[in-house]
């Protein structure tokens, strides 16, 4: 399958029937799986054997997307998680325990900042946030014996930085450490991390993969790009697992992906549904040209706003004014997606009335899917955040974060300039 281009892959991926079987992938809706034979169930449990057993750990519905997006991506395996936050959660959970540290990017989902600021060091894992566009040395810096990973997001939600990947991926080289990517707003269509230089990918399926607005879901590929054996910095890989017979994780062709069913799917139950999988899976049929058009779209949208006198700024990487335009031209030759950034001159009360007047853009929590939508971040999504916070996420209080769907545009661009004439 590798060998076809991306586009083939979106439509071919993941699920192949064999004669006389349904051809789209089955909503298989049984939580656990018949065997008549012990032994073929103990080679289960022991992952000597592949195959379903209970809906826990792995199910046929959650393996085609699974297949399907560790395709896209270039990665050897991928696991469905219950949401783009819990794949976050695990991810870090199979890598790090009490006393260790995560180096990640300021630039990133409040849920993100939230989890790895707030909640994990309530576990006793410590968080080091960089400033994205921060010199190698400052990152490196950060690093010490017991960082398990630096995060960061290819296109970050909401603050538009565009992941300066060989930046980022030289200096996890040199100090041996995992890179972690969120492409969640790129996508595979438009980049792929794992060439990059990244080691794993994480997704929130909830947004341009499924592309509805239907089903939340999460995804880590494992790049199984990764030198684990005989690294000091991931005794648990090298290390036999005695809950698995003594298997030593770094031994296997997919090594993360294993270690984070085996262990943390299993002990947390955080997989994805067959329901939403299936939905997903349906939904990225089309993401090659749906990614195309909010592209497109969002050009068009962008160079508008750009021009008009109550707009402060605008933050899209296709304006050849844009901080990234250089950057997204290396990483995202094919454009950054739908979502954007602008400033409307005023402060938080002139957002909220110009957003009450859109009639086709609707406020909503959510980003990415094919229809526009509209929200401000300082008084949603990021509310949490302390004043000190909402600036290293890159948040000003006239913020507006505008995701532009596949209507047509001349429609979207009508919409704003009849809610700007309001304000
Ligand atoms: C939405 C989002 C998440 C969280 O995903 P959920 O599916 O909502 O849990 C994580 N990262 C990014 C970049 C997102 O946009």
């Amino acid at each position: 399958m590798e060998e076809y281009k991306l586009d083939t892959l979106c439509v071919q991926a993941g699920y192949r029937p064999e004669t006389g079987e349904s051809r789209i992938p089955q909503i298989c809706q049984s939580t656990t799986f018949f065997y008549g034979d012990t032994q073929k169930m103990a080679d289960l449990f022991d992952l000597k054997a592949e195959g379903f057993f209970y809906s826990r750990l792995a199910n046929p519905t959650v393996d085609a997307l699974e297949k399907r997006v560790a395709a896209l991506e270039g990665g050897v395996g991928g696991i469905g998680c219950a949401s783009g936050m819990s794949a976050i959660l695990l991810t870090a959970m199979t890598l790090c325990s009490a006393g260790d540290n995560i180096v990640c990017a300021s630039e990133v989902y409040g849920g993100t900042y939230n989890l790895f600021g707030t909640t994990l060091p309530k576990l006793g894992i410590e968080c080091r946030f960089f400033d994205a566009d921060c010199e190698k040395e400052e990152l490196e810096k950060l690093i010490d014996e017991k960082t398990r990973f630096v995060f960061a997001e290819t296109v970050a939600n909401p603050a538009i930085v565009v992941l300066d990947f060989d930046k980022v991926a030289s200096v996890c080289k040199k100090k041996g450490v995992l890179f972690v990517v969120d492409n969640t707003l790129a996508t595979p269509v438009l980049c792929r991390p794992l060439s990059l230089g990244a080691n794993i990918v994480v997704h929130s399926t909830s947004k341009y993969m499924d592309g509805h607005a239907a089903a939340l879901g999460g995804m880590i590929v494992d790049g199984g790009n990764f030198a684990y054996k005989g690294n000091p910095r991931y005794p648990a890989f090298n290390e036999p697992d005695e809950s698995y017979h003594g298997l030593v994780y770094a031994d296997l062709a997919v090594p993360f992906g294993t270690k984070c069913r085996a262990q943390m799917i299993r002990d947390t139950g955080a997989i994805m549904n067959p329901q939403n999988a299936f939905l997903t899976y349906l939904g990225s049929d089309t993401l090659s040209v749906r990614m195309e058009k909010h592209c497109s779209n969002a050009a068009k949208v962008a160079a508008y706003l750009a021009k008009h006198p109550k707009v402060e700024w605008v933050k899209h990487s296709s304006l050849p004014t844009d901080k990234y335009y250089e950057r997204a031209k290396k990483y995202l030759p094919d454009g950054t997606g739908g979502m954007m950034s602008f400033g409307i001159r005023g402060d938080a009360k002139t957002c909220a009335r110009f957003m009450e007047h859109l009639k086709l853009i609707s406020q909503e929590t959510h980003v990415a899917d094919v229809r526009s939508c509209i929200l401000h971040p300082a008084s949603t999504t990021h509310r949490q955040l302390s004043e000190q916070g909402l600036i290293d996420a890159g948040i000003s209080a006239n913020l507006v974060r505008l995701s532009v769907g596949i209507e047509n545009p001349d429609d979207i661009i009508a919409d704003l300039d009849q809610a700007f004439a309001q304000i």
